[in-house]
């Protein structure tokens, strides 16, 4: 029998996680347009949450877009994937840990299902459900983007505001890729702490 760099007649589910600006996006956008070109059935979601660039699209930090359907919850995709065969799911850390069990019964049913998300928040804990997503994957990418202060390899998101919450949504205003050495979640820039953000 031939040896098979991928599955056939079965589903799987493909991980890619990183921190902030380390082009999960754009590697979830290039693999769903592959799947499109192969002339396959593909669908995006996002959680409707993520509001930051556009409500009806995925759209990465270099402005690549994609297409989406905004959800609530996970379970939602169930309800709405009909007979897609390929599904993409963007800002995963956005969902709880229902998406496994969402993702789980996807791949069951003979779908590939491309997950991205962050895999830490700003203080560097794990952020679920990207890490039970690793653990259920077949393949997991890890992303790494640049280290604004040095231009390391970057592994973590520093926050640039003051906030406690875990959820702050945001971008280059907010946020910067860093590496080991140079992320410090109890450190911010003190000229943005009164930076207005969507919720005030
Ligand atoms: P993610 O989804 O992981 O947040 P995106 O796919 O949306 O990332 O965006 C990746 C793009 O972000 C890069 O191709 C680059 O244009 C831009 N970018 C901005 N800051 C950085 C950085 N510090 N390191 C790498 N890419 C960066
Ligand atoms: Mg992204």
């Amino acid at each position: 029998m031939m040896p098979r760099a991928y599955p056939v007649g079965t589903g799987w589910i493909e991980v890619v996680c990183g921190c902030m600006f380390s082009g999960k996006t754009e590697e979830l956008i290039r693999r769903l347009n592959r799947a499109r070109y192969a002339t396959q059935r593909v669908v995006m979601y996002k959680p409707a949450v993520d509001t930051r660039y556009a409500s009806d699209d995925v759209v990465s930090h270099s402005a690549l877009r994609y297409p989406c359907r905004p959800v609530r919850d996970a379970t939602e995709i169930l309800r709405l994937v009909d007979d897609a065969q390929v599904v993409g799911i963007d800002e995963a850390q956005f969902f709880d840990n229902s998406l496994v069990d969402v993702a789980n019964r996807l791949a069951d049913d003979g779908r590939r299902v491309v997950i991205a998300g962050l895999d830490q928040d700003y203080r560097g804990v794990a952020f679920e459900p990207i890490p039970q997503l690793m653990a259920v994957a077949e393949y997991v990418t890890k992303t790494l983007a640049v280290c604004m202060v040095c231009g390391a390899p970057a592994n973590r998101s520093q926050r640039l505001v003051q906030r406690d919450d875990r959820v702050v949504l945001g971008a280059a205003d907010t946020y910067e890729a860093r590496c080991r050495l140079h992320w410090d979640p109890e450190r911010f820039d003190p000229r943005q702490q009164r930076l207005p953000l969507d919720d005030e």
